[in-house]
């Protein structure tokens, strides 16, 4: 645990206590802070109240005026857009500071023991819309073969105080989610990473400007030592742009699997499964990202490329990279090999829940056997039209399937309502070669409690098969 400072014996109030917000009364708790704590679910208070932590009613008027020094808000409640949760409301009249584990991480990690160090402990900061969680596995894969002292925590796994202080020469990979970013009132990274930006979440940040702002911020002018910027839309043009002095500087490496980067400051980029790094307009690493296992898919190496420049900057060498990059197994429910049966493979990308992702693995296979539907979302799957030149049948599943089956018009497609269905049928129609993809562009809450509980169904019946 990350003991939060600066709160000794003043009230601190914890709104949200899911995982994060337990962890970050606990880590205020010991450092002398004293956690008031609210969630407007009744069984998360009874969690917390059996843990002995105070409940107040924060949504009261009153609750924040009687000397509370700060209000610490879960990453899923709504501080500013579409409406503030009425306690961020009070806080904000109040005047009361408003911050998130994130912050008080930020303003608590760094110790006076860390004099005695001989490298000081380095923080890599990852957002952007998609392959966040990707890129930050990957990161820690990569630091843990190159054999660095590193831990992972932010919107992945563990929450962030819940992370041991630091070791000599470490490093930490933190996944940030853009709430995050946009209400942490500290936010220092070493090393900052956006990979991407695709319009998501948009009524949390009153549309695309406000998106791209709380991701922006982790590059704040005279922030990161290195920022590794994904330059395939105009935002990650202009914050490179933004944050580099010139066109020879190395402190923004940027990246790309669209174009060639080859002038003359730090760049890496993936053109036909081959990534390059450019440095002063030499060539300074290559390696064939073709057949790694764990990373298919050309967005798939736009996180390789994420991750390389990152570790780069720590001075890690191409070819430990590369080993690395050949035993990274992949994050469970994102384009994940599962299996293969009589050269057929079988993928779990459970978590493309909307069009745009499901486009980036119906585009990493030669032949695809499809498996979509659930919940749909807005615009359904029209957008993939373009998209479905490798899609040799759907067979689809869920609340969408009839919409998405008129969404396909020609392509052959078979109304399956199940996993357990849609399975059978792609595995027996399915021929050597051919990948029975797992990729829904859509929720899953219709059938499911969520995209995991999906996933693993389909792991579940694949491993049923003959
Ligand atoms: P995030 O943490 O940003 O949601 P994940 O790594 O969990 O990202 O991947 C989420 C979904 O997006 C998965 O379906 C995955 O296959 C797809 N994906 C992964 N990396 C990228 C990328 N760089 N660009 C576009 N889609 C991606």
């Amino acid at each position: 645990m990350i003991p939060v400072r600066g709160y000794e014996g003043q009230k601190v109030a914890v709104l949200g206590l899911g995982r994060s917000g337990l962890a970050t009364a606990a880590a205020l708790q010991a450092g002398g802070a004293i956690p008031l704590v609210w969630d407007d679910n009744a069984p998360a208070r009874a969690l917390a109240a059996d843990k002995g932590y105070s409940l107040v009613d924060l949504t009261r008027n009153d609750a924040l005026r009687d000397g509370v020094s700060a209000l610490i808000a879960s990453p899923g409640i709504p501080h500013l857009y579409p409406a503030p949760h009425p306690a961020v409301a009070h806080a904000l009249r109040a005047g009361v500071p408003v911050d998130n584990d994130i912050g008080l991480f930020f303003r608590s990690f760094a110790t006076p023991e860390w004099s005695a160090f001989e490298r000081a402990p380095r923080i890599i900061a990852v957002t952007g819309s998609n392959g966040k969680s990707t890129t930050s596995a990957l990161l820690h894969h990569i630091l843990q073969e190159a054999g660095k002292p590193c831990q992972l925590a932010g919107n992945i796994g563990r929450a962030v105080l819940d992370m041991d202080p630091a070791h000599d020469g470490e490093v930490v990979v933190l996944e940030l989610s853009s709430y995050q970013t946009e209400l942490a009132r500290s936010l220092t990274p070493d090393i900052a990473v956006f990979t991407n930006l695709s319009p998501d979440h948009l009524e949390r940040h009153g549309g695309i400007g406000g998106y791209f702002a709380a991701k922006r911020r982790l590059f704040a002018e005279g922030g990161p030592d290195r920022s590794v910027i994904g330059v395939e839309e105009v935002e990650g043009r202009f914050l490179a742009n933004q944050m580099a002095v010139g066109g020879a500087d190395d402190q923004v490496i940027r990246i790309s699997t669209l174009e060639k980067l080859t002038g003359a400051g730090w760049s890496v980029f993936a053109r036909k499964g081959f990534l390059s790094e450019y440095r002063k307009g030499r060539q300074v690493g290559a390696i064939d990202l073709r057949n790694m296992p764990g990373l298919p898919g050309v967005h798939n190496h736009q996180n390789a490329c994420a991750a390389y420049a990152a570790v780069r900057t720590l001075g890690v060498a191409p070819k430990v990279i590369e080993n690395a990059l050949r035993s990274f197994k992949g994050l469970p429910h994102r384009c994940q090999i599962i299996g293969e049966r009589g050269g057929v493979v079988f993928v779990n990308d459970s978590k493309a829940t909307n069009a745009d992702s499901a486009a980036k693995s119906l585009q990493a296979f030669e032949r695809v056997r499809w498996i979509a539907g659930g919940q749909a979302k807005a615009g359904g799957i029209s957008a993939l039209a373009p998209h479905l030149g490798h899609v040799a049948k759907a067979y689809l599943i869920g609340q969408s399937a009839a919409e998405f089956a008129e969404s396909l018009g020609n392509v052959p497609h078979e109304l399956c309502e199940t996993m357990e269905k849609a399975v059978y049928q792609a595995a027996k129609d399915a021929e050597s070669g051919d990948v029975v993809l797992l990729a829904p562009a859509a929720a899953s809450f219709d059938q499911y409690d969520n995209f995991e509980q999906r996933g693993d169904e389909f792991v579940r019946i694949v491993s049923t098969l003959a």
